[in-house]
C-alpha cells in the first residue's frame, strides 16, 4: 500500500495519465463569460431538458441548474431527481459515472454530458478486470461498491452506496451477520469499518482531491481561526477525520454547517460546495482546508480536475452544435445488472423515509 498522492498516482498509470490530461484541459479552458450564461440559459429553456449538477462543479453551472428548474446534490439526488423528471433530455454536470447512473436508472431518456471525459480517480483505480478477481477470490463476502465506480463495477456488485447512505446500508448487512467486500475507496472504507464495526475487505484506491488534505498547516490555520468548526469528507485521510466536529458526504456537511454553532468552518472537501454551503449559512464564513501541508505542493489543490471539465461552453455545444456527441449510452445488458444494486440502495433510503 502507498502513503502519498503521488506514490498512489504513480502507481496507477492510468490515473496519471487522465489527471494530467485533466489539469491540462483546465489550463487551456475558455473563460466562460456573462453573455455564454445566457445563452446557454436560453437554450436550455428551449429544450425539454433537465441540468443535474454536482455540488463540484463550476458555481455557474449550479446556479444554471437552479434557474432552469434543476437541481444541485450529492450523487444520490442527483439520480433519484433525474430518475423522477419528465424531461426528455437530462445533460450531467458532473463525471462519468454520475451520467452512467443517470442512463441506467432512466434509459428511455436521453443522457447527455457536457464532456465525456470527465471521469474520478476512484473509479479509474478499479478496473473490472482485476475488481472481478478480486470478488472470485473472496466469494463469500457481500460486494458494496461506492457509487463512483464504472457501470461494470457496479455490475459485478450486490450493493451500490454513495458516502451519504454508506454507513446504514454496511451496519444493516453486519447486523445481518454479513461479510463485506468494499470498493473502492480506503479511505472512506476505513471510516465505515470504524463506525460499524463490520468485517470489511478494503479495495485500495483514493480520491486524488480529497486524499491530498493534511494536518500540518491545518493546525496552524486552526490556531488563527479557534472558533472554526471542522468539516471533512470521509474520502480524506484519517488523521482529518479523527479531528473533525463533522464528517459526512456534501449534504451532509452543509447540514451540519447549519446545525452546527461556529460563526466560522474549515472546510476538507472539493471547493465547489462553497456555492451551496455559503447559501446555506450566508451568515458565516467558510474557509478552504490546505492541502499537503508545508513545503508540499497539491495536484488537484482542492479542485478536482474532472469536475472542473464541465463548463459552460462545452454545455452549450452540447445544446446547439453538437447534439447527440456527448450523449452517455450505456450497454443494455450491463446496464440491467447494474439497476439491481442501484434499485437495492433507493428501496433501502425510501425504507428509511417511511
Ligand atoms: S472529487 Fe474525487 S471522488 Fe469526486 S469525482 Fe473527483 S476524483 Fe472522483
Amino acid at each position: 500500500m502507498t502513503d502519498t498522492t503521488e506514490d498512489y498516482i504513480a502507481s496507477r498509470s492510468n490515473v496519471r495519465t487522465y489527471l494530467k490530461q485533466a489539469l491540462l484541459d483546465q489550463q487551456n479552458s475558455i473563460v466562460d463569460d456573462e453573455a455564454l450564461y445566457g445563452r446557454v440559459k436560453e437554450a436550455l429553456l428551449q429544450t425539454d431538458t433537465t441540468l443535474v449538477a454536482h455540488y463540484y462543479v463550476d458555481s455557474k453551472l449550479q446556479k444554471l441548474a437552479e434557474e432552469t428548474g434543476g437541481i444541485v446534490s450529492d450523487s444520490l439526488e442527483m439520480a433519484r431527481f433525474g430518475a423522477n423528471s419528465t424531461a426528455r433530455n437530462l445533460i450531467v454536470a458532473g463525471v462519468s459515472f454520475m451520467g452512467e447512473t443517470a442512463k441506467i436508472l432512466s434509459p428511455e431518456k436521453n443522457v447527455w454530458m457536457p464532456t465525456l471525459e470527465a471521469t474520478c480517480s476512484l473509479d479509474l483505480g478499479c478496473p473490472i478486470e482485476e475488481f472481478g478477481v478480486f470478488c472470485d477470490e473472496n466469494a463469500d463476502r457481500t460486494v458494496v461498491v461506492y457509487a463512483n465506480t464504472s457501470a461494470a463495477v457496479k455490475a459485478r456488485a450486490d450493493w451500490v452506496v454513495t458516502s451519504s447512505i454508506a454507513i446504514d446500508v454496511v451496519d444493516y448487512l453486519d447486523r445481518n451477520g454479513e461479510k463485506i467486500l468494499w470498493a473502492p475507496d480506503r479511505y472512506l472504507g476505513r471510516y465505515i469499518q470504524k463506525q460499524t464495526g463490520a468485517d470489511m475487505l478494503l479495495w485500495d484506491s483514493a480520491c486524488v482531491v480529497h486524499e491530498e488534505f493534511r494536518m500540518n498547516d491545518l493546525e496552524a490555520l486552526r490556531r488563527l481561526h479557534p472558533d472554526a468548526g471542522l468539516l471533512v469528507h470521509p474520502e480524506s485521510p484519517e488523521e482529518m477525520i479523527s479531528e473533525a466536529d463533522a464528517v459526512g458526504s456534501t449534504s451532509q456537511l452543509i447540514a451540519a454547517a447549519v446545525s452546527l454553532p461556529n460563526p466560522e468552518y474549515i472546510v476538507a472537501t472539493d471547493k465547489g460546495i462553497f456555492y451551496k454551503m455559503q447559501q446555506a449559512v450566508p451568515g458565516k464564513r467558510l474557509i478552504e482546508a490546505p492541502t499537503r501541508g508545508a513545503g508540499g505542493s497539491c495536484q488537484s489543490c482542492a479542485r478536482c480536475p474532472w469536475m472542473a471539465m464541465n463548463q459552460l461552453s462545452r454545455l452549450l455545444r452540447v445544446l446547439t452544435d453538437w447534439p447527440g456527441a456527448c450523449e452517455v449510452l450505456v450497454d443494455e445488458r450491463l446496464a440491467e445488472a447494474a439497476l439491481r444494486p442501484l434499485n437495492r440502495m433507493l428501496a433501502f433510503k425510501q425504507s428509511q423515509r417511511s
